[in-house]
């Protein structure tokens, strides 16, 4: 979402003549667009910031995203940061605005149009791959989550914005569109006539728009997981990769989570899924060290990664997060065990995922190629499979750079990462 964000204020400041530049160090004007997903990512962002203001004690520095907000981090970041700036307010932001800034004089009061900032159809930095936010904000409240205070209440945008957005950019030529909310499945839009949309509408209406590409979505809760996104799942060009957060394995920690599912509810749910998509590729997250987790709790949360077969887990431990209901209570359970258990269910995924990847060798897989590196005098392709597994294979001869198709013949697998050989160009 910030990386979505990120590129929409880039489109907005060289649309008033600004040029993007290389480094922050000899810029004149610096934007951070801060995350506060975890402790480390609020620390990484003021560190940053205090290495900008030291190399380059001249920009003029604005705080933005998740962040812009917090009472702690602008507390944390006084006099290095010269305007905080919610996302919601960089569409009123003039030429004129920047100039009276950078000249460290006031502004006038920047008035909120978050739809606005998110009808931007922004310079995209891939040459493949387009990211729609189709939505903002949360209202599920989990209790170790600070999204809902950073970033609201849900806002869904208008579906007939996304599908413009969308065609603009198949018709560009871009090969996979991944669409973005803090809870996709909970997408109600509402078109021009006052109907409400739903997710898996809006999905189909994307399906339906001519072209070669595949289309993504991220995140979604394991709550609002109908019948009709499983239905989406099975589209042609919908992939079949699904991430589907379970955050914990035990009753008693998600309950405490707030997550509103039980782990039999989830696993039914993946039971239910394999059945109708047998070839659906699961990745999920788990959040280890919550508060109160016992070794029985993160048994069980070994236990439903091994039935559930994810191929990847995006494992954090747990840190509490201002203005968060699990804030409130001890953070008992220590760095190293915390440790201990992020070793222990990550040897689980990846058990699984070399498993699954070994069925890959032979197999003749579509690949978008992301980029093209140099390694040991020979040049490679690095791209990513339907499912969004990465791979890589020698270029040789072929005249193909990022972006591009490829067909590749799978011979060499690891628990992360698949290689092989070029078969066949598009
Ligand atoms: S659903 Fe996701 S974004 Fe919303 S509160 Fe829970 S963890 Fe945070």
């Amino acid at each position: 979402m910030n990386y979505a964000d990120a590129e929409r204020i880039d489109t907005l400041l060289c649309n008033k003549k600004g040029n993007k530049i290389d480094s922050p160090n000899s810029a004149q004007l610096v934007v951070i667009v801060g995350c506060g997903v975890r402790q480390s990512a609020d620390s990484k962002a003021i560190s940053t910031i205090r290495n900008i203001r030291k190399k380059n004690p001249k920009a003029l520095i604005i705080l933005t995203g998740c962040l812009s907000n917090r009472s702690d981090i602008q507390k944390k970041t006084k006099g290095i940061v010269d305007i905080y700036l919610s996302i919601s307010k960089w569409n009123s932001f003039s030429r004129n605005d920047i100039y009276q800034l950078l000249q460290k004089k006031d502004i006038k009061e920047l008035k909120s149009n978050l739809k606005n900032f998110y009808r931007t159809l922004p310079r995209i930095t891939s040459p493949s791959t387009a990211y729609i936010p189709i939505m903002t904000g949360c209202n599920n409240y989990c209790s170790y989550c600070v999204v809902p205070m950073a970033r609201g209440k849900e806002i869904s945008f208008s579906p007939e914005d996304i599908l413009a957005q969308a065609k603009t950019l198949i018709d560009n030529g871009y090969k996979e569109i991944i669409l973005l909310g803090q809870n996709v499945n909970s997408y109600k839009g509402k078109d021009k006539k006052g109907e409400i949309w739903s997710f898996s509408q809006l999905v189909k209406k994307i399906h339906s728009i001519k072209g070669d590409f595949w289309i993504k979505f991220v995140s979604s809760h394991p709550k609002d997981v109908n019948q009709a996104l499983i239905n989406i799942l099975k589209l042609k060009k919908v992939s079949n990769h699904f991430h589907l957060p379970i955050q914990s394995g035990s009753d008693n920690i998600l309950t405490k989570m707030n997550r509103k599912y039980t782990q039999k509810e989830y696993s039914n749910l993946i039971k239910k899924i394999k059945s109708q998509i047998p070839d659906i590729v699961l990745t999920s997250d788990y959040i280890l060290g919550f508060p109160g987790e016992t070794n029985k709790d993160f048994k069980e949360s070994i236990k439903t990664a091994k039935e559930a077969q994810f191929e990847m887990l995006y494992i954090n431990k747990y840190s509490p997060r201002p203005q968060t209901t699990a804030k409130k209570l001890k953070d008992d359970v220590s760095q190293n065990i915390k440790k201990k258990r992020e070793k222990e269910i990550d040897k689980v995924w990846k058990k699984t995922a070399l498993e699954k990847n070994h069925k890959l060798i032979g197999k003749t897989k579509k690949v978008l190629i992301d980029s093209i590196f140099n390694k040991e005098g020979k040049k490679w392709v690095l791209g990513h499979t339907f499912c969004d597994k990465r791979i890589k294979a020698l270029l040789g001869k072929n005249n193909i750079g990022s972006g591009n198709w490829v067909y590749i013949k799978i011979d060499k697998v690891t628990p992360t990462a698949l290689s092989g050989k070029i078969v066949k160009k598009l």
